[in-house]
């Protein structure tokens, strides 16, 4: 995508792009946000602009997003492009050893050449303080652009080495926007997954509506169960989600139950924005059951046992004493 292409974080936009028109854009940036906001497309748009043959000046400067330059940086490619991310839970030395003595040689073809370190927060000291150097006497063809959204984890040393980008997470509309011009769905889903994405368009484009609906389907029939207070069809429900699913699957249901609860809450509250409006209706059938204090207390008592499933806790057990504490004994 080319810079007029992308949703969202306009004035990070437009201070890029006024640093390529004016000449001062520097060697080594450092793009801080939280994740899936659009950092790594918009490091690409840069990148593009930069070394695109055919870019516009005006407005303001931007790639033509067609020309084989452009293309090669969209499959990744391009010779003068390189991507580098943690291939464990660390970026290592040796990786930014092999980026330092890349740095340090002529363009291929491009402009500049470009470098892109994606979770630079995750470089070990060892390795920070290897590229420190490169950053301290830039090469004048390359651009390093680092990308984070724990910039607090980085060196000091290296946060004022950059100049610093912050993105921001999307406002709703734009995601609806983006999602709207670029796929066709129908309007309820563009809605429902605007919401979902809490600003974030990466998160907007990974979510599986129909895994998400199945999953909340679920979740709204064991809330219709509570609210029956069945105790049968409770302890069936405890040992479906505390033995028969594995943690990362009881923790998505777990995350849209409090979706949930908090659209049961804002409907009390009158306020017409809920998340899950596609089925609002099964939401104010629930409503009645569930008062203020009620929402509250599950809310509270599902947090803490979120917070507790590291302890190895037994699951089952718990969502039992959970489900019957709020069903009192007939
Ligand atoms: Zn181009």
């Amino acid at each position: 995508m080319a810079f007029r292409d992308l949703i969202g974080n306009e004035p990070v936009k437009r201070a890029l792009q006024m640093a390529v028109r004016e000449g001062r854009l520097g060697h080594s940036l450092l793009f801080s946000g939280p994740e899936g906001v659009g950092k790594r497309q918009f490091a690409l748009a840069l990148a593009k602009t930069i070394n695109c043959p055919h870019a516009r000046r005006e407005p303001l400067p931007d790639s033509c997003d067609a020309c084989p330059s452009c293309r090669k940086f969209d499959r990744g490619e391009h010779m003068d492009f390189s991507l580098i991310r943690p291939e464990t839970a660390f970026l290592k030395i040796e990786q930014i050893r092999v980026l330092c003595e890349h740095a340090h040689r002529k363009p291929f073809e491009a402009r500049r050449r470009i470098f892109l370190i994606d979770g630079a927060e995750a470089m070990t000291e060892q390795a920070a303080n290897a590229l420190l150097k490169t950053l301290e006497e830039p090469p004048a063809e390359s651009l390093l652009i680092l990308l984070t959204d724990q910039p607090t984890r980085l060196l000091p040393t290296i946060r004022s080495r950059c100049q610093i980008y912050y993105f921001a997470p999307l406002r709703t509309a734009e995601i609806e926007r983006f999602l709207r011009e670029r796929f066709t769905r129908p309007e309820e889903e563009v809605r429902l997954l605007a919401r979902l994405a809490s600003g974030r368009i990466g998160k907007a484009l990974s979510i599986d509506l129909s895994v998400y609906r199945e999953m909340r389907h679920e979740i709204l029939e064991l809330l219709a169960v509570l609210a029956a207070g069945d105790r049968v069809r409770l302890i069936k429900a405890a040992e479906y989600l505390g033995r028969r699913l594995d943690r990362e699957d009881f923790e998505r249901r777990l995350e849209i139950l409090e979706q949930v609860l908090s659209d049961l809450l804002r409907l009390h509250l009158g306020v017409e924005e809920v998340v899950n409006a596609d089925v609002a209706p099964r939401l104010t059938a629930l409503a009645a059951f569930f008062p203020p204090p009620r929402l509250m207390r599950l809310a509270e008592k599902f947090a803490a046992l979120r917070r507790d499933l590291w302890r190895n806790l037994n699951r089952q057990l718990a969502l039992e004493a959970l489900f019957l504490s709020e069903a009192p004994s007939p």
